[in-house]
């Protein structure tokens, strides 16, 4: 038992945190310019935690030439499965990439649930924001009614096998997962600690029944996370960090909970 416990522990600490910011589509100009600057405050505590902001693609030029100095990332919220083509309105991962992206959020709840996007689909998109050097954040959740017919792991479960099933191992091991219950998005109800903390833990399972080197992916939560739940959040054995819509918009809390990310230990 105390050989379990250390290995974890080891294990966990190994782990850096991440805070990603969705800002989904608000903003414009000026308040980005705004926003950014002020994110660019963030100080020391991007030496532990690594920061970024997924921002609408019209934006990247702008993201890019306000972060490019700094040690903040930046990225998309959606990539197509696809390098080029006749795909109207779409963005290719290789054109983020062009303006310094490195990261890119694939399979948002929003994403699944207003433009039909299935797991297939996602797998597709996490392949190509990689083959273009972007880390993908696989996002996977369940609804309301799936949860309460006791069907979280079927549906979560299903939803990252079909990435585990499209990408190579290598390709796994660069992937980021964020489960982000889809009735904790933008409602202001949060999952409990344990609520998330029990998924994050089968998704790490799920992932090192693949390939024991998976374990170590880093698994973000996401949903209706503010300054005052980020510390307990981030501090349960198997959650690396978060995926922050709404308060990503305000720069004090966002910097607030990487502050949470930094000081936050692994229980
Ligand atoms: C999200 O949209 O990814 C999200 C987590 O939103 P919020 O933090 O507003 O719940």
């Amino acid at each position: 038992m105390a050989n379990e416990r250390t290995e974890r522990t080891e294990r966990t600490t190994k782990r850096t945190k991440w805070v990603v910011g969705n800002w989904k589509m608000h903003g414009r100009l000026a308040e980005n310019e705004a926003l950014l600057r002020a994110l660019l405050q963030a100080g020391s505590v991007t030496e532990t935690v690594r920061i970024g902001v997924c921002v609408p693609a019209p934006y990247l030029a702008q993201t890019e030439a306000l972060l490019r100095s700094g040690p903040l990332a930046w990225g998309v919220q959606d990539v197509s499965a696809y390098a080029h083509g006749a795909y109207t309105g779409e963005t290719a991962a290789e054109m983020a990439a062009e303006f310094g992206a490195t990261l890119a959020i694939v399979g948002h709840s929003e994403r699944r649930a207003y433009h039909g996007e299935t797991s297939e689909v996602v797998a597709l998109k996490a392949q190509r924001a990689l083959a273009a050097g972007l880390t993908p954040i696989v996002c996977v959740g369940e609804t309301l009614q799936q949860r309460e017919t006791g069907a979280t792991q079927a549906v979560v479960g299903a939803q990252i096998d079909a990435v585990l099933d499209t990408l190579s191992v290598q390709e796994l091991a660069r992937i980021v997962v964020a489960y982000e219950p889809v009735w904790a998005i933008g409602t202001g109800k949060s999952a409990t600690v344990d609520e998330a903390q029990q998924v994050h833990a089968f998704l790490r399972a799920r992932l090192a029944a693949k390939d024991a080197g998976l374990a170590d992916v880093t698994l973000l939560y996401g949903g209706s996370v503010k300054p005052d739940n980020a510390e307990a959040l981030f501090g349960q054995a198997d959650i690396d960090g978060g995926l922050i819509g709404g308060a990503s918009l305000k720069s004090h809390d966002f910097l607030a909970i990487c502050m949470a990310a930094s000081t936050a230990r692994a229980v």
